[in-house]
């Protein structure tokens, strides 16, 4: 065999599985048909939070007066924005490139199908070469889902992709769809001077989070005078030469009808899996829509095939992947006897973070307060409000809260929702302590500085015993 280990797909999946393969002693090499660091370094994460992180700076520089600080002619450079956001991605996708050489991962840049169950074919433009492995581990990703009849034209219909690299910021966009891609663009743009109107199916903006927090989301982009149409399906589309006209229907009333016309549509709904190159349905592996079905140590149906990350389906997170491509590396070692002290620890994935990096910040884990009730818990609820923090006062940014949702009987947390400050930072301390089973009675006899955002953590947890100090 030419390696032990073979990677294809060199995402946050792909190229960590590759590095913690190589630490346990493999030989190991990633296969990449584009640029190392996958959507997630390079079309998705880094360069959407450069992007974001210019339109906070903007939005912070309009509040200047209220801090002491005057600041005239404010203006966007648009085309600087996107310059710096694709430098952030690019100098990422570099230290990718360094991890591979610093842990002597080969790399081999092509499109991977497999042409035996320990063989590949790896084709990049005319050149082809075959690559064998004892094992491989799948891991491409996933790419934009289009919205039927209207496919992507990279110019009025646009995929994340084309979003984050417009020329200018459109005079007015549609963003279809308002999970964490959608609300993050929606975000952006109406920062960058777009007029902006969010469509979405479901009631609420970020549909999967607690209500409670959607609410609070749906307030302030109301009151940034940020458009959405909730319990709203397009039915239909029209394109003009410069623009595109939506024809949206109410989903419980479809005789309520309305139309739209934007300048650009981005089109935030769900993600295809990149399976089909691959060949796989040939050598026994089992796909349900297109999405790679493994069990829980990653391994398909054909047993010198593993996949991890966006192409095995849901939840499709960055972090997910790479934790998924640790523990299919280690789930290798110990099938290969490659290491006699490895213990196999499955992801729990009741506990993984989920975060949108709009403003104010949204971040979650569990049970939301209404699925807890739903499923029969004794649910008690805690909750903070940042009005009541020091350090949020003192930044100036006290929209949000902290929830906790726990099990009355145990305090055992089964569920934590923050909108607010920092709030995609502070979620990991309620990770940390569920992941090791602590309830609300250790996290109140922690100590947390003060003053620090994190403090609401300690006062909504003290508040579902009825001990919170500062509300
Ligand atoms: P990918 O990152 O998609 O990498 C797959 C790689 O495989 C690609 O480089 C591709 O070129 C390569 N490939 C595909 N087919 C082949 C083949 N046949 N041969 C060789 N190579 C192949 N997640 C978060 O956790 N936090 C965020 O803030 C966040 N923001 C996002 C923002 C946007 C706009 C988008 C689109 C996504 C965002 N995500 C975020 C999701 C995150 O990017 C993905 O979950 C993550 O990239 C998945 O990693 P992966 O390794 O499974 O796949």
């Amino acid at each position: 065999m030419d390696f032990e280990v073979v990677v294809i797909g060199g995402g946050p999946g792909g190229y960590v599985a590759a590095i913690r393969a190589a630490q346990l002693g493999f030989k190991t090499a990633v296969i990449e048909k584009e640029k190392m660091g996958g959507v997630c370094l390079n079309w998705g994460c880094i360069p959407t939070k450069a992007l974001l992180q210019s339109a906070h700076l903007l939005e912070e520089m309009k509040k200047a007066q209220e801090f002491g600080i005057s600041a005239q002619g404010i203006q966007v450079e648009f085309g600087k924005v996107i310059e710096r956001s694709r430098k952030v991605a690019d100098q990422m996708a570099k230290g990718v490139d360094f991890l591979m050489k610093k842990n002597k991962i080969e790399v081999v840049f092509g499109t991977a199908s497999f042409i035996e169950e320990n063989k590949v074919l790896v084709s990049s433009g005319d050149s082809k070469k075959e690559i064998t492995a004892d094992r491989f581990i799948i891991a491409t990703g996933a790419r934009s889902r289009p919205l039927p009849g209207l496919a992507f034209d990279q110019n009025l219909v646009l995929s994340s992709r084309e979003a984050m690299v417009e020329k200018s910021a459109p005079k007015k966009i549609g963003v279809i769809g308002a999970g964490a891609i959608g609300v993050e663009f929606a975000d952006f743009y109406a920062s960058m001077g777009s007029e902006v109107v969010i469509i979405e199916y479901l009631d609420h903006l970020l549909p999967n989070e607690d209500e409670e927090i959607s609410q609070v989301l749906e307030k302030s982009f109301l009151k940034r005078k940020i458009e959405y149409k909730l319990g709203m399906s397009v039915y239909a589309t029209e394109k003009k030469e410069n623009s595109v006209v939506l024809k949206i229907k109410n989903k419980n009333n479809v005789s309520e009808t309305s139309e739209i016309e934007v300048d650009k549509v981005l089109v935030g709904i769900g993600l295809v899996p990149n399976t089909e190159d691959l060949n796989l349905e040939k050598f026994g592996v089992v796909l349900s829509k297109g999405f790679i079905d493994v069990n829980e140590r990653y391994a398909t149906k054909c047993k010198s095939i593993y996949a991890i990350g966006d192409c095995t389906g849901n939840p499709l997170l960055a972090h997910v992947a790479s934790m998924e491509g640790i523990k299919a590396a280690e789930a290798i070692a110990i099938e290969l006897k490659k290491s006699s002290e490895l213990k196999y620890h499955p992801i729990n994935y009741d506990l993984i973070p989920g975060c949108t990096y709009c403003h104010p910040e949204v971040a979650s884990f569990g049970l939301t307060e209404k699925k807890a009730i739903a499923l029969g818990f004794d649910v008690k609820v805690g909750k903070f409000p940042f009005t009541a923090s020091g350090r949020a006062q003192a930044i100036g940014d006290t929209n949000g809260m902290v929830k906790i949702v726990t099990n009355a009987k145990h305090g055992e947390i089964l569920g934590a929702h923050i909108i607010g400050p920092s709030a995609t930072e502070i979620i990991a301390e309620l990770v940390l302590a569920s992941s090791n089973e602590l309830s609300v009675h250790e996290i109140i006899q922690t100590i947390h500085a003060h003053p620090t955002i994190s403090e609401g953590v300690l006062e909504a947890t003290s508040a579902v015993l009825g001990e919170a100090i500062n509300i």
